[in-house]
């Protein structure tokens, strides 16, 4: 067990958990974060880490990894403590009024306020219903896109006509041969 004390507990490492990491900072509190995934980012890195965003202040585009890596070097001033690969199990308030996290992998923090920037909480794919779609994961059917080089010069088709469908079919155009597409009814 390791047992560490600080001012503010973070408890997620996506966009809006390093971000706090910084307003944090600026405020003089030192900073412990814990992440369930082996990586910072959240959504961003796991899920869509090419995919170009659109709609952060002051980049008129940015690809995911990049805007976690400038929000990383944002943060980082700040030496904030991140606990990665194990997840927060629970929380009791001690009677100094401060609190007690501990992990999934048996981590002890003690702090003095907890920012939960759990955003959807753990993830997964959401399957449609096809018999055996399982079995094609592997080779040839995706829920994300971890690297766009993956696609070049394949046919692909995009399940979906929500943001995500638009945003991947407007990326992939650059290194598909041929994209098709239609929302799930
Ligand atoms: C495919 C896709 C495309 C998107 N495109 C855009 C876009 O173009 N523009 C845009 O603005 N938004 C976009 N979004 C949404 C955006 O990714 C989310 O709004 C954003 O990631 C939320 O950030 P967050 O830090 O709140 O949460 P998350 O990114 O969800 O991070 C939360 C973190 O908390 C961790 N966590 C949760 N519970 C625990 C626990 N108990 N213990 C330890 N760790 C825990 C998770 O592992 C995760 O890493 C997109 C989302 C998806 C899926």
């Amino acid at each position: 067990m390791s047992f560490h004390s600080t001012d503010v507990l973070i408890v997620g490492a996506g966009p809006v958990g390093l971000f706090a990491v910084f307003e944090c900072g600026m405020l003089q509190m030192k900073c412990h974060v814990v992440d369930a995934l082996d990586m910072l980012g959240g959504q961003c890195s796991a899920l869509y880490p090419e995919k170009p965003i659109f709609d952060i202040p002051a980049h008129p585009q940015i690809a995911a990894m990049d805007l976690i890596a400038n929000l990383t070097e944002q943060a980082a001033p700040f030496h904030p403590v991140y606990h990665l690969d194990q997840q927060v199990t629970g929380f009791t308030r001690l009677e100094s009024g401060r609190f007690r996290i501990e992990t999934s992998i048996g981590t002890v923090i003690e702090a003095a306020a907890i920012v939960i920037a759990a955003g959807v909480g753990a993830f997964g794919p959401n399957r449609p219903p096809l018999s055996g779609i399982e079995d094609y994961e592997r080779e040839s059917v995706f829920y994300f896109v971890k690297r766009r080089q993956d696609f070049a010069g394949k046919r692909v088709v995009i399940a979906g006509g929500g943001d995500s469908a638009v945003d991947w079919a407007r990326s992939r155009a650059e290194t598909a041969s041929r994209i098709m597409g239609g929302p799930r009814r």
